[in-house]
């Protein structure tokens, strides 16, 4: 009997795969939890029916979320991550020498569980000295913190649910207030065929609360239309100024110093978003 998972994107368009098995379906405190292997993506992690990450292509996500920043930074030390609960962007950050913490904090630790058990590639490096793991809500985390990260990446799931408050103006001043005063912070910020709103209404809050604002794209084949975007603000340093001399060596697999910059020239559909 074939089994196939399909994700509606809109409720007249979805992505399906062939799934081999089902490891995990629960219900956690917080929405409906799925680990499952699939013939084509490997291991999947699902949360309320949609895509969060694949062993086959989570490379791009985690990559574009951690190394943009953390190489327009010219020394980032502190980072916090709102969200990241599969350890991907986490195991990026650590390829960054200068970096001496990054605190992670997802409002559910069932998903760093089963990321630790059936997503290792994944989730390997969330036991690393540098890490610091805290199950909370990054809305109230944000609100605690002041003056004190240098990079923020939030890696939460979309604007329904436990992160629906992680895409408002509030959250975004919350932010600034918890970077320090050349901080940096980064959102993923979903995709331009079906989601234009959600895109032009964080530019919009985001360019009104930092000094410097910009978008920039990857392709992520499992996620909604696989184009997707992702929304910066900065308050000193800008992403399209970063000299070949910032860029030290790491293992990447699609991040590349040229692709930074590449990442910021936006199709014009895309680029009408953010004027
Ligand atoms: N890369 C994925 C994407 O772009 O959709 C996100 C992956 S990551 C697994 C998303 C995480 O956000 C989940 O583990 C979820 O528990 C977490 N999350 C949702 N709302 C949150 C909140 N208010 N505070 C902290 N973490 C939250």
């Amino acid at each position: 009997m074939e089994l196939w998972f399909t994700e509606k994107q809109t409720k007249d368009f979805g992505i399906t795969m062939r799934v081999k098995r089902t490891y995990v379906s629960e219900q956690t405190n917080f929405q409906k939890l799925d680990m499952v292997e699939t013939e084509e993506f490997g291991n999947m992690l699902l949360l309320d029916g949609m895509v969060m990450t694949t062993e086959k292509d989570e490379f791009v996500y985690h990559e574009m979320v951690a190394h943009v920043p953390l190489f327009t930074h010219p020394n980032p030390k502190k980072v916090l991550v709102v969200g990241g609960g599969d350890g991907g962007v986490i195991r990026e950050i650590l390829k960054h020498p200068q970096v001496d913490k990054a605190t992670l904090v997802d409002i559910d630790g069932k998903v760093i569980e089963y990321s630790k058990e059936y997503l290792p590639s994944i989730a390997g490096k969330l036991d690393d000295s540098r890490v610091d793991v805290q199950v909370d809500d990054g809305f109230m985390h944000i609100a605690k913190s002041e003056n004190e990260y240098d990079v923020i990446m939030v890696d939460s799931t979309e604007p329904v649910g436990p992160a629906v408050n992680l895409f408002t103006k509030g959250f975004y001043e919350g932010i600034s207030k918890a970077l320090k005063d050349d901080g940096i912070f980064v959102a993923q910020t979903d995709n331009p065929w079906f989601h234009q709103d959600l895109i032009r209404n964080a530019f919009r809050d985001v360019k009104e609360t930092f000094q410097i604002t910009r978008l920039y794209t990857a392709n992520i084949p499992t996620y909604p239309s696989g184009l997707w975007t992702f929304t910066l603000g900065s308050k000193k340093y800008d992403p399209l100024e970063v000299t070949e001399d910032r860029f030290h060596d790491i293992e990447t697999k699609y991040y590349t110093p040229e692709l930074h910059r590449a990442a910021f020239v936006l199709p014009k559909f895309v680029k009408d978003l953010t004027e």
